[in-house]
């Protein structure tokens, strides 16, 4: 029996190996393609894909092989996939979402994440870090990689660490019964034992990275979006035992106060910093520290605001107070030379519209190429899989997209990717 399972197996891996040698490579031919490590554009090239890795990438339009495919880009500009560093894709802004707390289970909630998903990727996102949710975006990352959903690749939070009252304390605004106490297990903690305990809780339950809320923030249904909200005792706890871990740490950060603390203690990217000072920009360059901005998510909930009723009472002052002011901080901070990963908080705008991003970054200062690396290969230096992802080059592995024009002299046409393949795969061609 053990014998013959052998032989099927071998027979099995010859069948497979000798597939792979006679499967159809893709030649992609490039009217423009983006060199985003050396921030050039190249007219005319080829793209060689197989299977799901870049063979080469070569000058000219190449011939095609009889055995290989041609997909003709001729017309457009090609570039890496592109990376989003703050999404939330289990959920999507709207006037009743306070109520899914108590009406949604966790069903629900997975099946709407897959339609937000898929409009991700669709609008060139092949990766994407998802900073909080209540678990089911690390069950989405497993069903995106084992192929039976359609999304980007995730990087998952799983639920984001608070402290009790904090930004994302779960019970906040709920009837006393409803409250109760979270405790670690959800990521409320208080003090740097439940610090770790929330970190380690977390990569038992598969988290990619760490997420804490380090100040207020603006949705929460709580009077502050920008007190500190954790000793730096409580912060260093968690960083060092996210290191042990080899996770990732991302502070959600308004007020300055708590921003300085986050980086002081080694948090590795600091997201929205609205109302980040100069002293805390110098700070972060001296620490490494990134500047993950998500302007569209600012303007969205200051516009959304105005709306009679669409937010908590609570809520209202601390968006129109604190949404418009991100562009402006992003501005200083691109001057100041801190270093920026591209990212939007999708979910608090409608998924799919990442690219919005783009504009509002170029609107203020930072040159067209420097949008699209801060989209592509710096996210991938900052994930550390820059030997994998983030650029089109031999050996990496193929999740390329095109736009109509070329987004130097049009950034808006990064809001129409108009192809989109991840791992070798077309999910989209509308040329
Ligand atoms: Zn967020």
């Amino acid at each position: 029996m053990y014998k013959l399972f052998l032989c099927s197996c071998l027979l099995l891996c010859l069948c497979l190996s000798g597939f792979s040698l006679t499967a159809q490579n893709t030649y992609i031919h490039c009217g423009n393609l983006i060199d985003v490590e050396s921030g050039k554009i190249n007219e005319k090239m080829t793209i060689v894909v197989e299977g799901d890795i870049i063979q080469s990438v070569e000058k000219g339009f190449s011939k095609v092989p009889d055995t290989a495919t041609l997909i003709d880009l001729s017309e457009m500009t090609v570039m890496p996939g592109l990376f989003d560093m703050h999404v939330h894709l289990e959920s999507e802004t709207s006037k009743d979402n306070y109520m899914d707390d108590f009406i949604k289970n966790e069903a629900d909630i997975a099946f709407e994440s897959t339609v937000y998903a898929k409009k991700t990727l669709l609008a060139g996102f092949t990766t994407v870090r998802d900073l909080g949710g209540s678990g089911v975006n690390t069950s989405l990352r497993d069903a995106i990689r084992k192929g039976y959903v359609e999304g980007p690749r995730i990087f998952s939070a799983g639920k984001s660490i608070a402290t009790t009252g904090g930004h994302a304390d779960p019970t906040n605004g709920y009837k006393a019964d409803l409250m109760g106490d979270p405790g670690a297990d959800e990521g409320v903690i208080n003090g740097v034992e439940e610090a770790r305990k929330a970190v380690r809780q977390r990569y038992k339950n598969g988290a990619d990275v760490i997420k804490i809320t380090a100040t207020g923030g603006v949705l929460s249904v709580a009077k502050s979006g920008q007190n500190p909200q954790f000793f730096e005792d409580e912060i260093r706890a968690i960083v060092e035992t996210a290191n042990d871990y080899g996770m990732l740490t991302a502070a959600h950060a308004h007020g300055d106060e708590g921003m300085q603390r986050a980086v002081r203690a080694g948090i590795k990217t600091i997201e929205h910093g609205t109302l980040m000072s100069d002293e805390t920009m110098e700070l972060m360059k001296q620490y490494d520290t990134y500047y993950v901005p998500t302007i569209t998510a600012g303007k969205t909930v200051a516009e959304l605001a105005e709306i009679p009723n669409y937010y908590p009472e609570l809520v209202v002052p601390k968006a129109k107070e604190i949404g418009p002011k991100i562009q402006s901080t992003f501005a200083r901070a691109y001057k100041k030379g801190v270093k920026i990963a591209f990212g939007t908080d999708a979910g608090v705008y409608k998924h799919g519209e990442n690219g919005r991003e783009f504009a509002y970054m170029v609107e203020v200062g930072m040159p067209p190429m420097e949008a699209i690396q801060s989209a592509t290969i710096t996210p991938a230096r900052l994930l550390k899989v820059d030997d994998q992802l983030g650029s089109i080059k031999g050996g990496k592995i193929a999740d390329i997209i095109a736009v109509h024009d070329n987004p130097i002299e049009n950034i808006k046409t990064m809001e129409d990717v108009k192809f989109v393949m991840k791992e070798g795969k077309v999910y989209k061609n509308n040329l």
